[in-house]
């Protein structure tokens, strides 16, 4: 059984990798490959940013942070070092990054498309999934009614876990407003963190009411 944490929006990419492992950007090592913005890359190197080459964000967020212990701060800045894993002939590239940044771990022996050579799900397996989800969504949608799990089209009863997202309904509009509702069970719990994304993006200053 998945854990809250493995959970996901359906539209948010994860590899599909199995035995992938987690490290923080500390624990990093020469030769390790990370899975950086959906493409593997190989670990070159890893240093500390002398306090005077901060990124001003850095800068801010260690001031908001009371100025901790430079050489302790989990979100001290760190250059990474990477170089593209599966082509020899991409140039190192370096990346500013936070001392406790979380990566996902490749095995040596990881799986890529056949036909694009990307990581999966590649580009168009990923596109062609989530096709796949809005195509019923879109006749499910419409025939949700007030009091339904906007998940999984069933009621929701009282004694059933669920969260209401307050405001505008931003699946069905005509609704009104705060009945955008999702039982918390695991088979709902996907389609609720994707309305999240949509909720938080509807108005600035929302926070997350559902938390992984
Ligand atoms: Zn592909
Ligand atoms: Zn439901």
């Amino acid at each position: 059984m998945p854990t809250l944490r493995q959970l996901r929006s359906y539209e948010r990419w994860v590899s599909d990798q199995p035995d992938t492992e987690r490290a923080l950007t500390v624990d990093l090592t020469p030769g390790r490959i990370v899975i950086w913005g959906k493409a593997p890359f190989r670990v070159i190197s890893l240093s500390d940013l002398n306090p005077g080459n901060w990124p001003t964000e850095y800068e801010e967020a260690w001031d908001a942070a009371s100025r901790p212990d430079v050489a302790s701060w989990k979100d001290r800045p760190m250059r990474l070092g990477v170089q593209r894993d599966t082509d020899a002939a991409d140039p190192e590239r370096s990346g500013i990054v936070p001392a406790h940044g979380q990566w996902v771990i490749l095995p040596e022996h990881y799986s890529v498309c056949r036909s694009c050579g990307e990581l999966p799900p590649c580009p168009e397996a990923f596109t062609d999934r989530i096709m796949a989800v809005e195509s019923h969504r879109i006749d499910f949608e419409m025939r949700l009614v007030h009091g339904t799990c906007h998940g999984c089209g069933k009621p929701v009863s009282r004694r059933e876990r669920s969260i209401l997202f307050p405001g505008d309904n931003l699946i069905r509009p005509d609704l009104g407003a705060n009945t955008a509702v999702f039982h918390t069970r695991q088979s709902c719990l996907p389609i609720a963190l994707s309305y999240q994304d949509r909720w938080l993006a509807a108005e600035p200053g929302r926070a997350e009411r559902i938390s992984w």
